[in-house]
């Protein structure tokens, strides 16, 4: 696939009410555009549809259709190298993952493979800020600033933006040779001093023995989720799962029409690749109840992946990226649960003063106990 396929925030493009002529916007929660000056409403149509998975190989073989491109407006983070959409009547803004200014300048078209599946957003912005200023209170040796410096940004920063995943299904035969271990135990005698005398004694010793095990094990992965975006750190996209995927709708940019779009910076098949390591922890354990006995060894194992299949995601999340004290932190809320995953510093200050209070503390109860 070419690289300029690869990348960017997809752009909005405008939907225009037909009582007013203003932009319409895509509302949380619904399968409505709204027109934010006379608020009128317009029907996405949604169909009764079954999501399915797309052939893998054929993805990557870059055979797309002329219905499989769209031509999009980007923008390039000079920063951080995030390539986004932008929100339809924004002239400029910052960049939603690092928090530095986007030059219009920078804007370009591009023709990009368009979404397989778009998971609307159903959290709105006030209902993100209040769920973020929960998260905040329960923080334990926060800064005492810290409070005041986000509040101020996530009011001017806070962003809806879809961010890139890839979806894989894929069915693993894996053939491996390794050793089963069985315990056994014998007695033995030994001696030891007791009030200046010798006494023999015996005890139960285990003992591992171990037989060659050799074997097949297939397991099946369906909807290993990987973000194809480079942009947001691939812990907090962990974190933000679970995703509501029965909620998945079939790509339609009107879902996109005032949010920010990321294109995937992560191809699909480095994508596969990452998938590959978070299927070994499942493969290794069913090798290992496969071989059996007490304990396990794994010597050696080939997988080989049949069947691949996938899906180009867009999953909603609310951001802001915010700095402190010349650092930068992310916060965000997954747009379709609710939950608040975020980075944050911690006061030095707090921490020492508790950890001498708790000394203070524990001197206190030994002088008392003292006495
Ligand atoms: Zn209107
Ligand atoms: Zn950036």
């Amino acid at each position: 696939m070419p690289e300029d396929k690869n990348i960017a925030e997809i752009q909005g493009n405008t939907f225009k009410c037909e009582s007013c002529g203003a932009v319409m916007h895509f509302e949380p929660g619904t399968h409505t555009l709204k027109c934010d000056f006379c608020g009128a409403v317009n029907e996405i149509p949604t169909e009764q549809q079954t999501i399915q998975s797309f052939d893998y190989l054929k993805f990557i073989d870059d055979n797309t259709t002329a219905e499989e491109i769209q031509v999009v407006n980007t923008v390039k983070c000079n920063s951080c190298g995030a390539v986004t959409t932008l929100e339809s009547n924004t002239v400029a803004g910052s960049c939603t993952f690092c928090g530095s200014p986007l030059l219009t300048v920078n804007q370009q078209q591009q023709e990009v493979v368009k979404p397989h599946y778009v998971l609307p957003f159903i959290v709105n912005s006030q209902q993100a800020k209040k769920n973020f200023g929960v998260w905040m209170k329960k923080l334990w040796f926060a800064p005492s600033d810290l409070q005041r410096v986000v509040e101020e940004r996530t009011a001017q920063a806070l962003r809806g933006i879809y961010i890139p995943y890839w979806a894989y299904d894929t069915d693993t035969d894996t053939s491996y040779s390794g050793e089963r271990g069985e315990y056994y135990y014998t007695t033995e005698t030994y001696t030891e001093e007791v009030n200046g005398r010798t006494e023999t004694r015996t005890r139960e010793v285990r003992h591992t023995a171990w037989y060659s095990a050799s074997g097949e094990v297939d397991c099946y992965f369906n909807d290993l989720l990987i973000s194809a975006s480079t942009s947001l750190p691939q812990k907090i996209a962990n974190k933000l799962e679970p995703w509501q995927l029965p909620k998945l709708v079939a790509y339609d940019e009107r879902y996109l029409s005032g949010f920010r779009a990321e294109l995937f910076q992560l191809d699909a098949q480095k994508g596969f690749e990452i998938a590959k390591k978070m299927m070994v922890s499942t493969i290794e354990s069913e090798i290992c109840s496969d071989i059996g006995g007490d304990e396990q060894r794994i010597n050696s194992y080939t997988t080989t992946y049949h069947d691949t299949m996938l899906k180009y995601l867009l999953l909603p999340v609310w951001m802001c990226a915010y700095n402190y004290k010349n650092k930068l932190y992310h916060f965000t809320v997954n747009a379709c649960t609710g939950e608040v995953v975020g980075e944050r510093p911690y006061s030095v200050a707090k921490i020492i003063l508790t950890i001498m209070a708790v000394i203070c503390v524990i001197i206190l109860i030994y002088m008392m106990a003292q006495n």
